[in-house]
Protein backbone atom coordinates (compact mmCIF):
# COMPACT_ATOMS: atom_id res chain seq x y z
CA UNK A 1 0.00 0.00 0.00
CA UNK A 2 2.69 2.32 0.68
CA UNK A 3 4.49 2.01 -2.18
CA UNK A 4 1.16 2.72 -4.36
CA UNK A 5 1.13 5.92 -2.61
CA UNK A 6 5.08 6.73 -2.52
CA UNK A 7 4.26 6.51 -6.27
CA UNK A 8 1.57 8.74 -6.54
CA UNK A 9 3.50 10.99 -4.11
CA UNK A 10 6.64 10.67 -7.06
CA UNK A 11 4.45 11.27 -9.90
CA UNK A 12 2.51 14.97 -7.84
CA UNK A 13 6.65 16.13 -7.70
CA UNK A 14 6.96 15.68 -11.69
CA UNK A 15 6.27 18.63 -13.85
CA UNK A 16 2.52 18.42 -14.86
CA UNK A 17 1.59 18.45 -18.74
CA UNK A 18 -0.39 21.22 -19.14
CA UNK A 19 -2.88 22.67 -22.21
CA UNK A 20 -0.97 26.07 -23.72
CA UNK A 21 -3.47 28.05 -22.57
CA UNK A 22 -2.72 27.79 -18.83
CA UNK A 23 1.09 27.28 -19.24
CA UNK A 24 3.21 29.64 -17.45
CA UNK A 25 6.49 28.73 -19.26
CA UNK A 26 6.24 31.23 -21.54
CA UNK A 27 8.20 34.41 -20.69
CA UNK A 28 6.10 37.66 -19.90
CA UNK A 29 6.72 40.91 -21.75
CA UNK A 30 8.78 42.47 -18.97
CA UNK A 31 11.76 39.72 -19.55
CA UNK A 32 11.55 41.46 -23.06
CA UNK A 33 13.44 44.70 -21.45
CA UNK A 34 16.14 42.64 -19.71
CA UNK A 35 19.26 42.03 -21.43
CA UNK A 36 19.05 38.66 -22.11
CA UNK A 37 17.14 39.40 -24.45
CA UNK A 38 18.81 37.47 -27.21
CA UNK A 39 18.16 34.30 -25.34
CA UNK A 40 14.29 34.91 -25.92
CA UNK A 41 12.44 34.24 -29.19
CA UNK A 42 10.31 37.60 -29.67
CA UNK A 43 7.21 35.73 -31.20
CA UNK A 44 7.27 33.20 -28.40
CA UNK A 45 7.12 35.96 -25.97
CA UNK A 46 4.51 37.89 -27.17
CA UNK A 47 1.96 35.02 -27.37
CA UNK A 48 1.89 34.45 -23.67
CA UNK A 49 -1.20 37.27 -24.00
CA UNK A 50 -2.63 35.98 -26.69
CA UNK A 51 -2.79 33.23 -25.74
CA UNK A 52 -5.06 34.30 -23.06
CA UNK A 53 -7.20 35.58 -26.14
CA UNK A 54 -7.44 31.75 -27.94
CA UNK A 55 -8.28 30.21 -25.12
CA UNK A 56 -12.17 29.72 -24.99
CA UNK A 57 -14.19 31.19 -21.73
CA UNK A 58 -16.71 28.35 -21.59
CA UNK A 59 -14.26 25.25 -22.09
CA UNK A 60 -10.94 27.08 -21.47
CA UNK A 61 -9.68 24.56 -24.01
CA UNK A 62 -7.59 26.76 -26.88
CA UNK A 63 -9.42 27.84 -29.69
CA UNK A 64 -9.24 26.99 -33.36
CA UNK A 65 -10.87 27.77 -36.12
CA UNK A 66 -14.05 28.32 -36.45
CA UNK A 67 -13.75 30.97 -33.89
CA UNK A 68 -17.18 32.95 -32.77
CA UNK A 69 -17.63 36.05 -31.77
CA UNK A 70 -20.75 38.09 -30.40
CA UNK A 71 -21.84 41.51 -31.95
CA UNK A 72 -19.66 42.72 -29.04
CA UNK A 73 -16.58 40.89 -29.88
CA UNK A 74 -16.68 38.35 -27.08
CA UNK A 75 -14.71 35.20 -28.26
CA UNK A 76 -15.98 31.31 -27.89
CA UNK A 77 -15.04 28.32 -29.30
CA UNK A 78 -17.08 26.08 -32.57
CA UNK A 79 -17.62 23.43 -30.07
CA UNK A 80 -19.28 25.58 -27.12
CA UNK A 81 -20.98 27.79 -29.75
CA UNK A 82 -24.17 25.43 -30.19
CA UNK A 83 -24.35 24.73 -26.49
CA UNK A 84 -25.08 28.22 -25.71
CA UNK A 85 -28.20 28.80 -27.37
CA UNK A 86 -27.03 31.07 -29.41
CA UNK A 87 -26.57 33.29 -26.58
CA UNK A 88 -23.02 34.83 -25.67
CA UNK A 89 -22.08 33.34 -22.69
CA UNK A 90 -19.95 36.70 -21.46
CA UNK A 91 -22.95 39.31 -22.22
CA UNK A 92 -25.85 37.44 -22.97
CA UNK A 93 -26.37 39.46 -25.93
CA UNK A 94 -27.40 37.43 -29.47
CA UNK A 95 -24.51 35.23 -30.37
CA UNK A 96 -25.58 34.88 -34.16
CA UNK A 97 -22.98 33.95 -36.81
CA UNK A 98 -19.73 35.66 -36.91
CA UNK A 99 -16.57 34.81 -37.36
CA UNK A 100 -13.34 36.09 -35.57
CA UNK A 101 -11.44 35.90 -38.73
CA UNK A 102 -8.44 38.49 -37.00
CA UNK A 103 -7.76 36.21 -34.33
CA UNK A 104 -7.70 32.87 -36.11
CA UNK A 105 -5.24 34.78 -38.65
CA UNK A 106 -3.11 36.13 -35.25
CA UNK A 107 -3.29 32.44 -33.84
CA UNK A 108 -1.28 31.38 -37.12
CA UNK A 109 1.25 33.74 -36.55
CA UNK A 110 2.20 31.62 -33.18
CA UNK A 111 4.71 29.17 -32.50
CA UNK A 112 4.66 27.48 -29.68
CA UNK A 113 6.47 24.64 -27.82
CA UNK A 114 5.00 21.05 -27.34
CA UNK A 115 2.84 20.06 -24.77
CA UNK A 116 5.26 17.23 -24.28
CA UNK A 117 8.31 19.82 -23.54
CA UNK A 118 8.07 18.20 -20.00
CA UNK A 119 9.16 14.80 -21.48
CA UNK A 120 11.93 16.09 -23.66
CA UNK A 121 10.29 17.45 -26.64
CA UNK A 122 12.03 20.33 -27.74
CA UNK A 123 9.69 21.21 -30.88
CA UNK A 124 8.16 24.69 -31.54
CA UNK A 125 4.84 24.67 -33.65
CA UNK A 126 2.74 26.52 -35.23
CA UNK A 127 -0.34 27.11 -33.26
CA UNK A 128 -2.52 25.28 -35.96
CA UNK A 129 -0.35 22.26 -36.22
CA UNK A 130 0.71 21.67 -32.71
CA UNK A 131 -2.27 19.40 -32.20
CA UNK A 132 -1.28 17.29 -35.11
CA UNK A 133 2.12 16.86 -34.01
CA UNK A 134 1.29 16.41 -29.71
CA UNK A 135 -0.60 13.47 -30.76
CA UNK A 136 2.15 12.02 -32.91
CA UNK A 137 4.94 13.81 -30.57
CA UNK A 138 7.46 10.41 -30.09
CA UNK A 139 7.50 12.04 -26.43
CA UNK A 140 4.23 11.35 -25.37
CA UNK A 141 3.84 9.19 -22.32
CA UNK A 142 2.70 5.76 -22.84
CA UNK A 143 -0.09 4.25 -20.96
CA UNK A 144 0.12 1.50 -18.80
CA UNK A 145 0.40 -1.67 -20.93
CA UNK A 146 -0.95 -3.93 -18.17
CA UNK A 147 -4.49 -5.83 -19.13
CA UNK A 148 -7.17 -6.65 -17.07
CA UNK A 149 -7.16 -3.60 -14.78
CA UNK A 150 -8.34 -0.11 -15.86
CA UNK A 151 -5.12 1.59 -14.65
CA UNK A 152 -4.49 5.02 -15.50
CA UNK A 153 -0.58 5.55 -14.92
CA UNK A 154 1.38 6.88 -18.18
CA UNK A 155 4.86 7.71 -18.27
CA UNK A 156 8.29 7.25 -20.40
CA UNK A 157 9.27 3.42 -20.50
CA UNK A 158 11.76 3.21 -17.74
CA UNK A 159 8.95 4.86 -15.56
CA UNK A 160 6.43 2.37 -16.26
CA UNK A 161 8.81 -0.69 -15.87
CA UNK A 162 9.49 -0.15 -12.72
CA UNK A 163 5.65 0.73 -11.72
CA UNK A 164 4.71 -2.54 -13.95
CA UNK A 165 7.00 -4.30 -10.92
CA UNK A 166 6.32 -2.38 -7.87
CA UNK A 167 2.70 -1.65 -8.54
CA UNK A 168 1.48 -4.70 -10.45
CA UNK A 169 4.13 -7.40 -9.08
CA UNK A 170 4.55 -8.50 -12.92
CA UNK A 171 7.44 -11.07 -13.40
CA UNK A 172 10.46 -9.43 -14.53
CA UNK A 173 12.98 -11.38 -16.86
CA UNK A 174 16.43 -10.68 -18.57
CA UNK A 175 16.69 -12.59 -22.03
CA UNK A 176 15.30 -13.26 -25.33
CA UNK A 177 14.13 -16.80 -25.11
CA UNK A 178 11.80 -18.01 -22.34
CA UNK A 179 10.55 -21.53 -21.65
CA UNK A 180 6.42 -19.79 -19.69
CA UNK A 181 4.03 -22.85 -17.85
CA UNK A 182 0.44 -21.33 -17.64
CA UNK A 183 -1.42 -23.76 -15.40
CA UNK A 184 -5.20 -22.99 -14.35
CA UNK A 185 -7.06 -25.56 -12.81
CA UNK A 186 -10.46 -24.24 -13.65
CA UNK A 187 -10.30 -23.64 -17.85
CA UNK A 188 -13.94 -24.01 -18.02
CA UNK A 189 -14.59 -20.46 -16.46
CA UNK A 190 -13.27 -18.26 -19.65
CA UNK A 191 -15.93 -15.13 -17.73
CA UNK A 192 -13.09 -15.83 -14.66
CA UNK A 193 -10.34 -14.32 -17.98
CA UNK A 194 -6.81 -14.49 -17.13
CA UNK A 195 -4.58 -12.17 -17.76
CA UNK A 196 -1.22 -13.06 -17.47
CA UNK A 197 2.03 -10.27 -18.05
CA UNK A 198 5.79 -11.34 -17.97
CA UNK A 199 8.38 -8.56 -19.16
CA UNK A 200 11.59 -8.96 -20.78
CA UNK A 201 14.27 -7.25 -20.97
CA UNK A 202 16.89 -7.80 -23.70
CA UNK A 203 18.70 -5.73 -26.57
CA UNK A 204 18.40 -2.74 -24.01
CA UNK A 205 14.59 -3.21 -24.67
CA UNK A 206 11.77 -4.30 -22.53
CA UNK A 207 9.05 -6.06 -24.19
CA UNK A 208 5.68 -7.67 -22.63
CA UNK A 209 4.42 -11.35 -23.05
CA UNK A 210 0.35 -11.15 -23.09
CA UNK A 211 -1.38 -14.57 -21.99
CA UNK A 212 -5.00 -14.47 -22.00
CA UNK A 213 -8.36 -16.26 -22.00
CA UNK A 214 -11.20 -14.69 -23.46
CA UNK A 215 -14.20 -15.93 -25.88
CA UNK A 216 -14.50 -15.70 -29.66
CA UNK A 217 -17.95 -15.74 -30.58
CA UNK A 218 -19.63 -19.23 -28.26
CA UNK A 219 -15.38 -20.65 -28.47
CA UNK A 220 -13.41 -20.11 -25.29
CA UNK A 221 -9.77 -19.57 -26.15
CA UNK A 222 -6.37 -18.43 -25.48
CA UNK A 223 -4.14 -15.90 -27.18
CA UNK A 224 -0.52 -15.04 -26.69
CA UNK A 225 1.14 -12.35 -28.00
CA UNK A 226 4.22 -9.96 -27.82
CA UNK A 227 4.30 -6.41 -27.15
CA UNK A 228 7.09 -4.05 -27.73
CA UNK A 229 7.62 -1.00 -25.05
CA UNK A 230 8.25 1.54 -27.48
CA UNK A 231 6.96 3.19 -30.72
CA UNK A 232 5.49 1.04 -33.49
CA UNK A 233 8.89 2.20 -35.56
CA UNK A 234 11.15 0.62 -34.00
CA UNK A 235 8.97 -2.78 -32.79
CA UNK A 236 9.31 -3.25 -36.30
CA UNK A 237 13.09 -4.15 -35.95
CA UNK A 238 12.28 -6.96 -33.68
CA UNK A 239 10.82 -10.42 -34.32
CA UNK A 240 8.94 -13.40 -31.57
CA UNK A 241 8.30 -16.59 -32.08
CA UNK A 242 6.27 -18.61 -29.54
CA UNK A 243 5.77 -22.26 -29.31
CA UNK A 244 3.23 -24.38 -27.83
CA UNK A 245 2.70 -27.94 -28.25
CA UNK A 246 1.89 -31.69 -26.57
CA UNK A 247 1.06 -35.14 -27.41
CA UNK A 248 3.42 -35.08 -29.86
CA UNK A 249 1.70 -31.64 -31.89
CA UNK A 250 3.12 -28.41 -31.96
CA UNK A 251 1.14 -24.97 -33.35
CA UNK A 252 4.60 -22.34 -33.75
CA UNK A 253 3.80 -18.24 -34.04
CA UNK A 254 6.03 -15.76 -35.86
CA UNK A 255 5.14 -12.45 -35.50
CA UNK A 256 6.48 -8.72 -35.28
CA UNK A 257 5.63 -7.25 -31.65
CA UNK A 258 3.26 -4.47 -31.41
CA UNK A 259 3.59 -1.09 -29.80
CA UNK A 260 2.46 -0.77 -26.55
CA UNK A 261 0.56 2.28 -28.44
CA UNK A 262 -1.55 -0.05 -29.48
CA UNK A 263 -3.89 -1.34 -26.67
CA UNK A 264 -3.74 -5.00 -25.83
CA UNK A 265 -7.53 -5.36 -26.35
CA UNK A 266 -6.82 -4.14 -30.24
CA UNK A 267 -4.21 -6.42 -30.58
CA UNK A 268 -6.19 -9.46 -28.88
CA UNK A 269 -9.44 -8.63 -31.13
CA UNK A 270 -7.06 -8.64 -34.12
CA UNK A 271 -5.90 -12.24 -33.38
CA UNK A 272 -2.36 -11.27 -34.18
CA UNK A 273 -1.18 -13.54 -31.64
CA UNK A 274 -0.27 -17.70 -31.11
CA UNK A 275 -4.29 -18.22 -30.67
CA UNK A 276 -5.46 -21.22 -29.26
CA UNK A 277 -8.79 -23.20 -29.01
CA UNK A 278 -9.69 -24.24 -25.44
CA UNK A 279 -10.07 -27.52 -26.69
CA UNK A 280 -6.86 -27.75 -28.30
CA UNK A 281 -5.06 -26.47 -25.18
CA UNK A 282 -6.72 -28.76 -23.31
CA UNK A 283 -5.22 -31.82 -25.20
CA UNK A 284 -1.67 -30.11 -25.51
CA UNK A 285 -2.20 -30.18 -21.53
CA UNK A 286 -3.02 -33.82 -21.54
CA UNK A 287 -4.36 -35.83 -18.41
CA UNK A 288 -8.38 -35.62 -18.07
CA UNK A 289 -8.92 -32.30 -19.79
CA UNK A 290 -9.57 -30.97 -16.32
CA UNK A 291 -6.43 -28.65 -15.95
CA UNK A 292 -5.13 -26.30 -18.30
CA UNK A 293 -0.90 -26.82 -18.40
CA UNK A 294 0.66 -25.09 -21.35
CA UNK A 295 4.44 -24.56 -21.66
CA UNK A 296 4.54 -21.87 -23.77
CA UNK A 297 8.18 -21.24 -25.33
CA UNK A 298 9.51 -18.10 -26.96
CA UNK A 299 12.42 -16.30 -28.78
CA UNK A 300 13.14 -12.76 -29.76
CA UNK A 301 15.30 -11.38 -31.92
CA UNK A 302 16.76 -8.41 -33.83
CA UNK A 303 16.00 -8.11 -37.55
CA UNK A 304 19.17 -7.25 -39.49
ZN1 LIG B 1 -15.19 26.21 -25.73
ZN1 LIG C 1 -20.80 39.02 -25.81
ZN1 LIG D 1 6.43 16.97 -29.10
ZN1 LIG E 1 -0.51 0.14 -14.27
Amino acid sequence: MSSVNAFFDDLQSKPKVVDPPQNEDIVDCESLNEANQATVKPNVTVSSNVRELLECPVCLNAMYPPIHQCSNGHTLCSGCKPRVHNRCPTCRNELGDIRCLALEKVAASLELPCKYQSFGCTGIYPYYGKLKHESQCSYRPYSCPYAGSECTIIGDVPHLVAHLKDDHKVDMHNGCTFNHRYVKSNPHEVENATWMLTVFGCFGQYFCLHFEAFQLGISPVYIAFLRFMGDDNEAKNYSYSLEVGGNGRKMIWQGVPRSIRDSHRKVRDSFDGLVIQRNMALFFSGGDRKELKLRVTGRIWKEQ
